[in-house]
């Protein structure tokens, strides 16, 4: 079963990834320290990413990504603040 878990290593990255539900640990993508799963990320009164709500999950993720591309857009064009700007906006 493949499930969205947050992740965070020693240095405080928090990382989220599709992951196999037997995994408890990632290779930090920001560093090479190991990110170990973060339990029970509540994030919403519906679970979207049990699996579930197929349809809330999908568009849980098209939002997502989407918000995601926007920080990085702001991010390259205004610097690394502006992903804040964006994310309060959102
Ligand atoms: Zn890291």
């Amino acid at each position: 079963m493949r499930l969205i878990r947050d992740f965070t290593c020693s240095n405080g990255h928090t990382t989220e990834k599709f992951i196999d539900s037997t995994c408890e640990a990632i290779d930090c993508p920001d560093c090479d320290e190991t990110a170990s799963k973060i339990i029970s990320p509540v994030k919403s009164c519906l679970n979207v990413t049990s699996g579930d709500f197929p349809g809330a999950t999908a568009k849980w993720l098209r939002g997502r990504e989407k918000g995601i591309e926007r920080e990085r857009k702001a991010v390259r064009n205004n610097g690394p603040d502006a992903a804040w700007d964006v994310a309060r906006t959102r």
